[in-house]
């Protein structure tokens, strides 16, 4: 992998591995996605409150989802609302990205550690769950480098910038 990194080749990689993107484009197709997954595999589960794509996820809490419950009284009864977050880079990432990552956060609506019975129920929603989550941060580590690449180019041109203005 460092090697492939190191070439610069991973990108490649990722995108040969991964070639299908996902339609999911809001909110409300966001939901809509979880939802269903939910119904195929969790159906027992509290119903979902809120599924949003959170565009301050990983820069601020250094996470790529959340799942949440907020919990109200309503109508003298105590009402339990469920909320994920998804970071908003898997809007752009590979279709198998952004059920992994779904997945996840489902399963934490059960199982609140990452214990055993947390990646059963993981693997049960996708069989392909751990090579999906190693790929992800593969894909992560990519998006970084090339951040870097970017950050480290508009660098270098800064003088010659400079130069033209003078
Ligand atoms: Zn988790």
């Amino acid at each position: 992998m460092r090697a492939l990194i190191a070439q610069d080749r991973l990108g490649a990689w990722l995108a040969s591995k991964y070639p299908e993107a996902h339609a999911v484009r809001n909110d409300g197709q966001l939901y809509a996605y979880v939802q269903a997954l939910k119904e195929r595999h969790m159906r027992k589960a509290p119903p979902l409150g809120k599924v949003l794509f959170d565009g301050r996820l990983q820069v601020v809490k250094h996470a790529l989802g959340t799942h949440t419950t907020v919990s109200r009284v309503q109508g003298g009864r105590l009402k339990a609302s469920r909320e994920i977050r998804i970071a908003s880079l898997f809007r752009d990432a590979p279709a198998p990205f952004l059920r992994m990552i779904a997945v996840h956060e489902l399963a934490h609506m059960k199982e609140a550690e990452h214990d055993k019975a947390f990646y059963q129920l993981c693997t049960h929603m996708e069989p392909d769950y751990h090579q999906l989550e190693f790929d992800t941060r593969l894909y992560l580590t990519q998006l970084d480098a090339t951040q870097r690449a970017c950050s480290r180019r508009a660098d270098a041109l800064q003088p010659s910038a400079r130069d033209t203005m003078q």
